[in-house]
Formats: structure tokens, sequence, C-alpha cells
């Protein structure tokens, strides 16, 4: 039996953005979101004090909203973090966990991740796990190595939760640099992340790509079985190109 799972295309707006571009940005997304094919979830993950106008903009709109990061803690003395709770409260859908500039930028751990993903669950955001290897990680074949070390605290979670999450792979040598995996490269990756989450029950999860995605590549990625959208980091700051990647 084939199940579709929906596709869900993305933005991760990363450290853009003002309020003036960002009503720009939103009201184009608006205008243009009712174009895209049924089937096809579209989100943006803004920085967190554009939350407010994000949920105004998009309120009743086709496009769900998220945020880049969320606290592995619920509450307290964390100067600097942002709860999930807090993220609900501006009727986020998504929070992103893992992204590779987390990662390396402030040595998030596998363990952290898994522990923000939780986090997240625990009030009702769906995480967008974030995988990928580096080039020399890649170069010495260890791509299924680490992608395997860094999903398995989040597998510990269990299917239950497994089941509620998304997963991006990204692959750091084809973040913000111009240079995309082959669909092929990335096919092979997804299928083995696709049988670690059906080996717990978990095969029916969203698996997107993230890697300087745009509207001339991403047919070709989203034809592979198991590409289920894709994450956008640069294309998705302007709206005819992110809305173009989604059609
Ligand atoms: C990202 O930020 O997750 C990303 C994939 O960026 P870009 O599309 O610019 O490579």
């Amino acid at each position: 039996m084939t199940i579709s799972r929906t596709r869900l295309v993305m933005g991760n707006w990363k450290m853009h953005g003002n309020l003036a571009d960002n009503a720009k940005l939103l009201a184009g997304l608006c205008a243009g979101a009712g174009s895209i094919a049924a089937g096809t979830q579209l989100a943006v993950c803004v920085p967190f004090p554009y939350l407010a106008q994000a949920s105004e903009a998009l309120k009743g709109s086709a496009v769900a909203w998220g945020a880049q990061d969320v606290s592995a803690q619920a509450q307290g003395a964390f100067t600097g973090e942002v709860s999930g709770a807090m993220l609900k409260d501006f009727a986020c859908r998504y929070a992103l966990v893992g992204h590779s500039e987390r990662r390396s930028l402030h040595g998030e751990s596998d363990q952290l991740v898994a522990a923000k993903a939780k986090a997240a669950l625990a009030s009702g955001l769906t995480p967008v796990v974030c995988v990928g290897e580096s080039l020399a990680e890649r170069d010495a074949n260890q791509v299924m190595a680490v992608i395997q070390r860094q999903l398995a605290p989040v597998l510990a979670l269990g299917a239950e939760a497994v089941n509620k999450i998304v997963v991006a792979y990204e692959p750091v040598w084809a973040i913000g640099t111009g240079r995309t995996a082959t669909p092929e490269q990335a096919q092979e990756v997804h299928a083995a992340i696709r049988a670690a989450l059906q080996a717990i029950g978990a095969g029916q999860v969203q698996i997107l790509y993230g890697g300087s995605v745009k509207a001339a590549n991403a047919a070709s990625l989203f034809a592979m079985p198991d590409i289920d959208g894709a994450l956008v980091g640069g294309a998705s700051l302007v709206a005819e190109d992110f809305l173009a990647i989604a059609a």
C-alpha cells in the first residue's frame, strides 16, 4: 500500500528581515499561497521578535509559521532562551531544532537537540529536527554514521513522539553555498533516514531536504520517493522565489 505524505515547503529566514521588509514578504506569501497545489503545506520560520508580526499577517492564510529554535527548558532562569509555551502563545506550529548553524556556532549536541525536540512536542509544537554531514565527513564516507549518531537520541524518544516530528536532511556543504546535493545523493540519505524511522514504527514521518534549494532544482528533488519537501534558506526571503519552489 502506498501512503502519500503531504509535501511541506518551509522557509528559514535565519537572522534576516525587518518590520517593513517582512510586511512585503508576508503579504506576497499570502497573495500567492492560494495558487500552490493542494497537498503542499507552506510555512516560514521567522526570528523570534517577528513572530507577532508573522502570526498577525498569516492568520487565516494557507501559510503556517514557526520559530528557528526552542529551549529544552519549560521555564525559569534561562536568560535568552525562548520556551515552547511562549512560541505557542504566538500560535507557532513548528520549531526548527538542531539546525547546523546552531550545532556548529552554538555547540548544540545531539542530546540537546533531542531534548529540544522533546520540549517542543510537550508544548504541542512540531519540531523539525535538522541533521546533516559536513563536507569532510562526506569525503571520509561517514555520511550514514553521522546521520545515525545525530538521529539516535531523537529516535530514543520513541515511536509516539517521533511520529509527530519532521526531519530535515541538510548536508552542511550545501547550506548557503549554492551547491545542492544531486537528487540521487539526497534520496540515498533520505532512504536511509526513512529506514531508521521505519525500524521504530515511524516510517511516514516527513523528511525534508535542505541546502540551496531553488525553483530550478526543486522539481527534480521533489520527484524522489523519500523527499517530502524542502527547508529553504536564501530563496525563502523573496516571496516569488519561495512560492516558485512550492509550485
Ligand atoms: C537553511 O538555512 O536551512 C538552508 C537550507 O539554507 P539555503 O537554502 O540558503 O542553503
